[in-house]
């Protein structure tokens, strides 16, 4: 891996959330290979609580390979919304926001042909055993392969990158000692952030 490729509002239902429009095309953003953390069943993830509003973006993961996606998986993408607030109200770049380490957390990536259909099955983030988001790749504004072509026409996609597809509706707050539990078609994983 060199690098995560993220994907910013790429669906209509989180821009809304956030009171701000989609755009005509999903922004993008880089993770640095050192934010990632792979989930290992039952883990405690540490995390940065000093920092503001950490929030959880439930998100859709394709691990690539010759610019194909040769895995899925399903990730968190989280981010110092305080942090990010404040930037974006100073109109400044906001990329320390979601640079943290384990700011880019994925469970074991799985093969496309372990899903019956990966792009309409749904993915499910429960914290604390409640529901927080719930969607499929299917309702997203840019789907695979747009995405994968998106992001090549900025970055020199690597094999191995990781492309974060962008988060739907229900982002939220963590807090210390959250159980969080990661759900799409034969994944499941659970950790605990600390
Ligand atoms: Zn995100």
């Amino acid at each position: 891996m060199d690098k995560i490729i993220c994907l910013g509002k790429n669906y209509a239902d989180h821009a809304a959330e956030m009171k701000e429009k989609a755009p005509e095309k999903p922004v993008l953003f880089l993770k640095p290979q050192s934010s990632f953390i792979e989930i290992k069943d039952n883990a405690n993830i540490a995390l940065p609580w000093d920092r503001g509003t950490i929030h959880h973006e439930c998100e859709v993961v394709f691990k690539l390979y010759k610019k194909n996606i040769i895995g899925i998986g399903l990730g968190l993408d989280l981010t110092l919304r305080d942090v990010q607030k404040k930037l974006k109200e100073n109109g400044h770049p906001w990329e320390i926001s979601k640079v943290f380490k384990n700011s880019a957390i994925v469970t074991p990536i799985r093969g496309t042909r372990d899903f019956d259909n990966w792009q309409e099955t749904e993915f499910t983030l429960k914290v604390n055993g409640e529901i927080r988001q719930q969607s499929s790749l299917s309702k997203a504004i840019m789907k695979a392969d747009e995405i994968i072509h998106h992001a090549n026409e900025y970055f020199p996609i690597c094999d191995g990158d990781l492309i974060f597809t962008g988060t739907p509706a229900g982002v939220g707050p963590l807090k210390p000692n959250d159980v969080i539990e990661l759900s799409f078609g034969p994944i499941h994983n659970t950790f605990r952030v600390i």
